[in-house]
């Protein structure tokens, strides 16, 4: 019998293994389970492709990509191993003839649909054959917390009772640690060896900026630097994808939308262009992404907050997969924050489903504000530590931070007066006029020149006032009411800052923030 290594270089033709990989076929060759989290382009796919070789029968592999089936079995073929795929975009006779070489052992690798692969006659036909190993990619979506939940997923536990002496694979590439703990419980991975690979893409530089003009911002960040180069633009709405896409090809930056209501012909024409195309930018949803393997694209772009740190970091990981320097570049502001909450307050979630995706905006908010390297945040969360990285916008150009004690203690009696001395709830905009003494229509018509906050925080312009708020609300120090359309409230919290209890350090906007120079790494 060969070994990993002899088909490593024989088959494949590489000279040797990466990281973990000869470590967890190994794994697999003994009969155990192994749990993978890899970053995107790690290699996980010979994790299981090799002992699919080694072991005798056929390794059955579980992918919610469709798409990607055809390419990954074409490629497969041309290195001379025997692999197919069943799923519904398939002919009923080729899906007869692939059901015919399982029965007959003459598949290495199957690549099933997790929807097809519970049919009935499917997991007939599974136990008529000899089976090496399950495979389960992109194992997160089993996490009915993440976005790319995929209920189908859930039924996978049934592989292990009906096969438990098949070995089997889960492979992510994004997964904090309860979200691992969750893929193991849900699949049954509860006896698995973990192997969780280094989380840092150093070639990436990390940087978000302070959003006010977005599209110009956007722009003038393509043009600056890297004008004719590959991106993607992620947005939270449809509208909003079709609309920067019109205004980039407008502005002679050639962009295509991409969101899940658009025809399925042609979203799939505009990956194939976004694929096969230089210099092309996707604007695309959420929707787009997953398995999109584009090794050139020099820069991810979200010109909305994120609702995750997870769903952060793996639509940024789609930047510089051949590991060049590539861009992480977002925008974010206020409005951001309102939005993204009351999206959680509608919902249709119960109690347990918001209050995690309040922890999970929490913890992106905590990422936008923080004063010490991105790099360093980002990975903490996955549970990796580093040195600062030198590479992202708070190392390159350090923000000063300042005691913000006496700044918040005035925005949050602004909030406090109205409220208890006239009973009302204004949003941002009106309770920083107030606090730099503007006297706006609406000001005058309240009487909110009265005030005795009026004008305390003349000293500071409508945009550090705009950045204080922001950090209250990301430190949970000020809350936003969603059904008030966005009016602000005290929490429990902001007692302590109001009697001057806490000490408040505060970021302070770099000028030209989000200018940080582009630095060559490899
Ligand atoms: P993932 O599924 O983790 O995103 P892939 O399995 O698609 O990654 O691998 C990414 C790229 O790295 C592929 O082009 C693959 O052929 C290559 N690769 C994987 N393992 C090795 C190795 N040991 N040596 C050289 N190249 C490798
Ligand atoms: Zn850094």
């Amino acid at each position: 019998m060969s070994s990993p290594l002899e088909i490593l270089q024989r088959v494949f033709g590489y000279e040797a293994f990466r990281g973990e990989q000869q470590a967890i076929i190994e794994t697999l060759l003994a009969g155990r389970d192994a749990l993978v989290l890899m970053p995107t382009g790690g290699g996980k796919s010979l994790c299981y492709q090799i002992p699919a070789l080694l072991r005798p029968g056929t390794g059955v592999v579980v992918s919610p990509l469709i798409a990607l089936m055809q390419d990954q079995v074409d490629a497969l073929r041309e290195l001379g191993v025997r692999a197919a795929y069943l799923n519904s975009s398939q002919e009923w006779r080729e899906a007869r003839e692939v059901e015919r070489q399982m029965l007959n052992g003459e598949l290495d690798l199957l690549y099933v649909a997790p929807e097809r692969l519970l049919t009935d006659r499917c997991m007939e036909l599974l136990q008529r054959s000899r089976i090496a190993l399950f495979a389960i990619d992109e194992a997160h979506c089993v996490s009915q917390w993440g976005h790319d939940f995929r209920p189908e997923y859930l039924g996978l536990s049934a592989l292990h009772e009906y096969w438990p002496d098949v070995p089997r694979i889960a492979l992510t590439a994004t997964a904090t640690a309860a979200t691992r703990e969750e893929i193991a419980r849900r699949l049954g991975l509860e006896e698995a060896a973990h192997f969780v690979s280094s989380f840092d893409r150093p070639n990436i530089l990390y940087r978000i900026v302070e959003k006010n003009e977005v599209k110009r911002q956007l722009l003038s960040f393509i043009r600056e630097e890297h004008p004719g180069e590959s991106g993607i633009v992620y947005c939270l709405s449809r509208s909003r994808v079709e609309d920067m896409a019109a205004f980039l090809s407008q502005n002679g930056v050639p962009a295509l939308p991409y969101h899940a209501g658009m025809d399925a012909s042609v979203r799939a024409h505009h990956q194939a262009r976004f694929l096969r195309e230089e210099g092309l930018v996707m604007t695309a949803t959420i929707a787009f992404g997953m398995g999109v393997n584009k090794p050139d694209v020099r820069f991810v772009a979200h010109v909305d907050l994120p609702k995750s740190v997870e769903g952060y970091y793996q639509e940024t990981g789609r930047a510089g997969r051949d590991g060049e320097p590539a861009s992480a570049w977002m925008a974010y502001g206020l409005q951001d924050v309102v939005q993204q909450r009351r999206m959680i307050d509608e919902s249709m979630g119960d109690e347990q489903f918001k209050r995690r995706s309040g922890r999970q905006l929490d913890a992106m908010l905590g990422l936008c504000e923080t004063v010490d390297c991105r790099r360093q945040q980002l990975l903490a969360y996955f549970g990796q530590h580093i040195e600062p990285c030198g590479n992202c916008d708070t190392c390159l150009e350090p923000p000063e931070s300042w005691d913000g004690t006496v700044a918040a203690q005035k925005l949050l009696s602004a909030i406090f007066r109205l409220w208890r001395e006239r009973g009302q709830r204004y949003g941002a905009g009106h309770i920083i006029d107030i606090l730099r003494g503007k006297s706006t229509p609406r000001v005058r018509e309240q009487g909110h020149d009265t005030l005795s906050v009026f004008g305390v925080g003349a000293d500071q312009s409508e945009q550090s006032w705009r950045s204080v708020l922001r950090q209250l609300l990301a430190k949970g120090l000020v809350a936003v009411d969603t059904e008030g359309h966005g009016t602000l409230m005290l929490t429990e919290q902001s007692r302590a800052v109001l009697k001057g209890e806490i000490t408040l350090m505060l970021r302070r906007e770099a000028p030209g923030a989000g200018r940080a120079t582009r630095v060559r790494r490899p």
